[in-house]
Parts: structure tokens; sequence; C-alpha cells
């Protein structure tokens, strides 16, 4: 007899006991019944505690409520049927291939159910037990009688009060080598009746009552095992707003909190900023307006700006970040660029040398590969305050950076910052004003969690004359065309990209095979126009220089490595082919892509491709259908699911186990609503209700959030 035949509830006392001794933390290993084997396996699946398991949902929930009376039984999967036992033949001794048959009957007719493998069975069974099987129904090999393998049964015994295994919704968790879905579901039965009472009511009552939220206890019973599938929609509903709830209320207690510090106030007459506007040979459009019109009351303003600038690859984002700049220079403050990658720091450097260069203002570099006496003396000026702007990775934020007297932070996230170093950054002034650019944009629902303690500027407008770029999938055996068409653009007076394979290995074969392509190029394909080449391993001069005659018109085709990813900025260059276009994520193909359609001219970009996976046919196309980020971003994140997308693990929040971002996007914002609220009301979780709230919301933070003045 198998673990999983004990089917024994104990006594209502016994729970009662269990009770009072266990709490949702009481490791696992801790209940009785669960040995260090077990113990091993639920470890594979992340469940250590009670509360772990828990939460640790179905999968999904297969009906098996209709039962089909056996003489009116049809082939085929998913059949649930109960009758008595009217015979039992145990395999042959020597013969394990063959299954193990019982006879089942009721009033309108028999079935063989068959077992393999398991003849254990034979001594379980009992002729004249009421039984109910589920499997899939076929006919026996003569084409005769129907006999399903079973997947599942239950014995039923007459003072059962429910099925666990058939005749209802029946969970189906995921599950690990040596823990079947059946054992899990048992123990899952019993943890769930036993123990579902000792997770903390965390959602006020006045709160669950205006939402129409069940307690916990009820919730998670029926989020295991519910009497309907309403029932288990509104279970799971109200245990993912509870994770949601948690999550905002977080965020909302920490940017109550930032908001109400004493910040810098940088409201300068503003002589810098409108140097730099003269100096455009451009007008700000009307968002770009808007967007700094917020920044600059925020800078005004006497407490710490915290907010985020979203918009689209090419939307103009960096003269924004510079105007910012700027305004905390002529308040006589120093400015902070932290990019996430030394290859994008050295990017915005060029940008904003550019940029500021006319208005007096020399930005510094510092990355890690910064060393030696210039990284001393980069490290001097900076705190002894004889540099204003300063452009730098991570490194900005080590402990040996003292800045004099930093007055703004802009964090070019590209989704690799977590909440933590944007922590860190603003300890490096008085609580410097923040701003936080994304390049790619973000669905809402992630940046409400992400970046959930921001405020949000959108840059929602292209500058003016950009044309959308046409997007075309091609195979290596088009490869003649392309180049064919690469040189009428040319010849057009137009300037090419092509981009080389991100190769997974190493920095240096990414080198080796856009060294090979440029070669190629240079030697066979296009020997009358000029080649120029441009990687991460060179060194800025070099790198400047190459990009100084691809401005100028001198370079016809550039090939380069993913270091054009962002920053680069050629509005004649209209047309970029992309080399194994199926190796790159979609966010990168979409910053990419975004380095053409900047000019007035037609633009194009053609991913060459030998896509055969599923899933890189499925960005490839998503890149031929849409250029707009948003669509993008979000199909991105179907693709590949919110941890991936940006680490939601990194980022320094609480673990969502029941809520899903994709799909719980509309529920989340009400849980935020609510979350923004409550905070208001109750800034310090204070009221005696929201008790066992805080507890909860400490816990589930896990030392993540500082709630010092509330604890
Ligand atoms: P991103 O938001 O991707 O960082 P950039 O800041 O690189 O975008 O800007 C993209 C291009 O648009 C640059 O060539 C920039 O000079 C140009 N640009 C920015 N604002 C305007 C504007 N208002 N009118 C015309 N061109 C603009
Ligand atoms: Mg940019």
């Amino acid at each position: 007899m198998g673990p999983d035949m004990r089917q024994t509830a104990p006594g209502k006392s016994a729970a009662a006991q269990a009770v009072a001794a266990i709490g949702p933390e009481t490791p696992l290993s801790a209940l009785k019944g669960i040995g260090p084997q077990r113990v091993a396996q639920l470890e594979r699946l992340h469940l250590r505690t009670v509360a772990d398991a828990l939460v640790h949902l179905p999968s999904r929930h297969e009906d098996r409520t209709q039962l089909t009376p056996l003489g009116r039984l049809t082939t085929g999967d998913g059949r649930t049927c109960a009758g008595t036992i009217a015979g039992i033949a145990p395999p042959p001794r020597g013969r394990p291939r063959v299954p193990l048959t019982v006879t089942l009957r009721d009033a309108s007719g028999f079935l063989k159910a068959l077992w393999f493998n398991q003849p254990y069975l034979a001594r379980v069974f009992q002729r004249g037990q009421s039984l109910v099987v589920h499997g899939r129904v076929d006919r026996d090999r003569r084409g005769g009688a129907l006999a399903m393998q079973v997947k599942d049964y239950e014995i039923i015994t007459p003072d059962d009060d429910e099925p666990l295994h058939t005749g209802r919704l029946v969970p189906v968790y995921p599950v690990t080598e040596g823990l079947s879905t059946r054992v899990m579901r048992v123990l899952m039965k019993r943890l769930v009746d036993e123990h579902a009472g000792v997770l903390p009511e965390a959602l006020p009552a006045a709160l669950r009552e205006r939402r129409g939220l069940a307690p916990v206890a009820p919730a998670l019973r029926a989020a295991h095992f519910p009497e309907s599938e309403e029932e288990r929609v509104a279970a799971r509903r109200r245990l993912a707003f509870e994770e949601f709830f948690l999550l905002e209320l977080g965020l909302a207690i920490r940017r109550q909190r930032e908001g109400r510090r004493r910040g810098l106030t940088l409201s300068p007459p503003g002589k810098l900023a409108a140097r730099l506007r003269e100096a455009l040979p451009y007008r700000l459009t009307g968002a770009q307006e808007r967007v700094w019109g917020e920044i600059r009351q925020d800078m005004a303003a006497p407490y710490p700006m915290n907010r985020l600038l979203q918009g689209d690859v090419g939307s103009g984002k960096t003269v924004v970040a510079a105007l910012a700049m700027l305004t905390a220079i002529e308040a006589g403050y120093q400015a902070a660029l932290m990019a996430p990658t030394e290859i994008l720091a050295e990017q915005h450097l060029l940008t904003l040398r550019a940029l500021l260069a006319p208005i007096g203002v020399t930005p510094m570099l510092l990355t890690n590969a910064v060393r030696g006496r210039a990284r001393t003396e980069a490290l001097a000026a900076i705190g002894g305050g004889r540099v204003q702007a300063v452009i730098g990775t991570h490194a900005l934020v080590q402990e040996a950076v003292a800045f004099a007297r930093l007055g703004l932070a802009v964090v070019d996230e590209q989704h690799r910052f977590g909440v933590v170093q944007r922590a860190a950054l603003r300890g490096k002034g008085e609580h410097p004003d923040v701003l936080v650019m994304t390049a790619t944009p973000i669905p809402r629902t992630l940046a409400l969690t992400l970046y959930g303690d921001l405020d949000l500027s959108v840059l929602d407008e292209m500058p003016p004359g950009r044309t959308p770029v046409r997007t075309f999938s091609r195979e290596a055996k088009d490869r003649a065309n392309i180049y064919a068409f690469l040189r009428t653009e040319v010849q057009a007076g137009r300037q090419v990209y092509v981009v080389c394979p991100l190769v997974e290995e190493s920095e240096k074969s990414d080198l080796q095979a856009a060294t090979e392509i440029a070669e190629r190029l240079r030697t066979q394909v296009f020997p009358d126009l000029t080649v120029g080449l441009l990687h991460g391993r060179m060194g800025l001069a070099e790198k400047d220089d190459v990009m100084r005659r691809f401005r100028a018109g001198e370079v016809h085709l550039l090939v380069a490595t993913t270091v054009i990813e962002v920053g680069i900025d050629v509005p004649n260059a209209s047309v970029m082919l992309v080399e194994h276009a199926e190796r790159f994520g979609l966010s990168q193909l979409h910053q990419l892509r975004g380095r053409v359609g900047r000019g007035a001219a037609k633009s194009f970009c053609i991913l060459l491709n030998a896509a055969r996976a599923p899933e890189a046919l499925r960005r490839i196309e998503v890149m031929t259908e849409s250029t707009d980020g948003f669509r993008i971003a979000e199909a991105d994140l179907e693709l590949r699911g919110p941890g991936d997308f940006f680490g939601v693990r990194q980022a320094g929040l609480p673990e969502l186990r029941v809520a899903d971002l994709v799909r719980d996007g509309a529920l989340l914002e009400e849980a935020r609503r609510e979350a923004f609220a409550l905070v208001a009301r109750d800034p310090t979780l204070g009221a005696a209700e929201h008790r066992l709230l805080r507890t909860t919301l400490l816990a589930r933070w896990r030392g993540k959030l500082d709630l010092a003045s509330i604890g």
C-alpha cells in the first residue's frame, strides 16, 4: 500500500492541536508524516514552509465532475465514471507488462479498468467496493469491449465526505521527480484542511467587503479544492489581489517616505538650459516640453524628485536629460548619469559631450575601464567638485566614489537597475533628485510594479518628420538581392548599418564575426565603397573617430556589434541589415531598429535570419508587424514572462507566487489604488485594524523594505 492510499483525516481535536503549534513559517519537515525524502522533493519545488506550500496553487484543475454511466461511455481521453468492483484479475506472475484488470459494473453496463505497473493494487481493491476511475477509454484489441487505462482512481467508502482525485474539480500540481500529482494532492489536501487557518488575515475587513474578497482561509481552500469553477476563479483572484496589494503597499510607503523627505531646491534662472535650447537645430516637441515642465517643477520643489521618464526609442529623451543636468549644474550642483554597461556609458558620454560642450560643460567618464591614475584623478575631481557632469556605470555607486554636491542622478535604466541600485545612487548625495529613463517602453503593469514608487512622465510623441521603418524578414538565399538593394541605397546618398550576430560564448568571437563580415564586404562585395567597423573592444578615441567619419558621410556601410544599440544617432543612415536576427531578443531588435528612421528618408530594416525555433520565428514576425514599442514590449512580456523580462527577482521586490503580471493587469491596478489610498489615510499602518497587515507586509518584503519608522 503506497503512502498515497492513506486517507484517514485526523479528528477535529488533533487538527486543533496542530494549529496551535504550527505557524506559517513552520518548516514542512516539522509536520507529521513528512520525512526527509519528501522534504527534499518539496524543496525542489521551493516549498520549505507551511506558508510556501499553502500558496503553491495547482497549475490547473481538471473537471472530473461528470460521471458517465458505464453503458454510455465512448472512447476518448478524460473520462470519469463510477462502478462497483465485480472482478479483479491481477497480472500473472513474471509478466509485468500485463495490466491489472478490474471489472466495474453499474446499472447500465460494464467496464474493464486497467492499471499498468501497479500489481500491488490487486491487494488494495476488493470485490463489492465502489470505485471512481478517470482515464482514457479505448476499445480492446479485438475491437470489442471498452477498456479504460486508468490515470486516477478513488475508492469510495460510505463515510467519505468528499472525493479527492475524482468526481470533482481535481487540482493538478506542478510536480517533481518522485513526487506524483496524486501524492501531492493528498499532501495539499491535508495541509489545506489542517493549516489554511495559520496564514494571518492581512486584508482589512473593510477592504475585503468593498472588493467582495473572501477571508484568506476559505480562499485558500477554494483555490486548491473548489466546488465550482466560479469559486475557483474568485479564490485565485482573492489571493492574487493580496499579493499585489502587499507589493503596492510597500511601494506606496516607500514613496510616501521619499516624498516627505527634505530635498534640494534646484530652481536657478535657467540660463544654461536656455542656451542649450537655442543651440539645438530643432524645436522641442510638445511632449518634450510637457515632460521637461514636469521635471523642472519636481527639481524646483523642496522634496527629492523620483521620476520615471518613459519614451520609445528615438523619442528624444537625451535632450531632456541634458536640460535637467544643466539645471542642476546652474544651481551649483553636480549631475550624474548612470548607464547599465560601459559601452552605453561611453555612448552617452559622446552624445552629451556634443550637447554640453558648446555651453561650456565638459562631462567626465567613470567606469571600471577608467583605471590607475586616470581613476584617481577622476575620483578627486568628483570629490573636489571640480567636475560638474559625470557619466558612468555601476562604478558610480561604489563606495570609493564621493560626490562633492550631487544634485541630480539620471539613471538610463534599460531595465537592468533595480530599486536597490537606485537607492545607492540616491545615497551619494543629500537626497538628490532622481530621474530614471527607460529606453524601451514597458507595459503599464510592469511600470507600476518595478517603478511603482516613481512619478511617471511619458514622451508619447515622436520628433516630426519620422517615417515608420519598413521591416522585412529574409533568409541567406536572399543575400545577393539584399546587397544589390544596399548598393542602390548608398548610390542614392544613404548610409547603412550592418549589425553582426550576437555570439553568446564570448565578446571575442563577437568581435571576430564582426571583423570577418567587414572584411568580406570590403574586399568582395563593396570594394568600391567605404566600409567601417565599430565594436566594443575599440578604444574610445577610435570609436569616436569611426563615428565621426560615419556621421560625416565618409563611411558608407558601418559594420557594428550591438554597441550601436543605443545612443547612436545618424539621421542619414536609413538602412539596417541585421545578421542572424533570430539570436536577438525583441527589445534589443527594437532598440537596434531605432537607429534608422531618424531622418526624412524612407527607412528599412532587413532581418536576415535562420530561425527555426517557434519563439524566434514569433519574434521576427512581431518585428515585421509593428514599430510600436509598447506593442513590442507587450509581445516580449508574453513570450518571455515577467521574471525574465526584467529580472523582477533582482529588482528587490517580493516574489509573486499566485499573481501573474501578464494576465492580472487590471487586478494590479485595483490593488494599487487601494494600497495608495490606504497609505494616504494611515501612513504608518498604525491603526489597530492594520496590525496584521503591517506584520504580513514586513514578512513579505523580508528586509527589503525599510519600515523602521513604522516597525
Ligand atoms: P532616445 O529617446 O531614444 O534616447 P534620442 O534622445 O537619441 O532618443 O533622440 C533621437 C533623435 O531625435 C536624435 O537625433 C535627436 O537629436 C533627435 N531629436 C530629439 N528631439 C527632437 C526634436 N524635438 N525635433 C527633432 N529631432 C529631435
Ligand atoms: Mg537614448
